[in-house]
């Protein structure tokens, strides 16, 4: 059995992100409702199952906009280049951290 080579759990990630995009929206219309204390609730749970490493580099990422952002034919869609097929061939195998070479967000790559 292989061991993570990193500890980056993208799908995490990825539904801690949108979490975060609903606590913003609600925040605004519904602040203090059952469902924003629900869904705060939901963001805190799935924090803490983050490493604490990966978790202050995600929320520097989004201090500056998206923290994960898709890949799609090959193209970055936070920074919109192009990432090498070397390095979509180590991410999309899980050797290395899923994160864009060029800006540094994570990225969750469709396939
Ligand atoms: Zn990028």
């Amino acid at each position: 059995m292989d061991e993570d080579e990193h500890n980056v759990d993208i799908d995490k990630l990825s539904r801690l992100q949108e979490l975060e995009i609903r606590i913003s929206e609600l925040d605004i219309v519904h602040q203090g409702s059952a469902d924003a204390d629900a869904v705060h609730t939901q963001r805190e749970a799935l924090r803490a199952q983050i490493d604490p490493l990966v978790l202050s580099r995600f929320d520097r990422l989004r201090a500056a906009g998206l923290a994960v952002a898709h890949v799609r034919g090959g193209m970055c869609l936070s920074c919109n280049l192009s990432i090498p097929q070397g390095d979509l061939n180590r991410i999309n195998s899980g050797k290395v951290e899923p994160s864009c070479p060029n800006c540094g967000s994570f990225v969750h790559v469709d396939v």
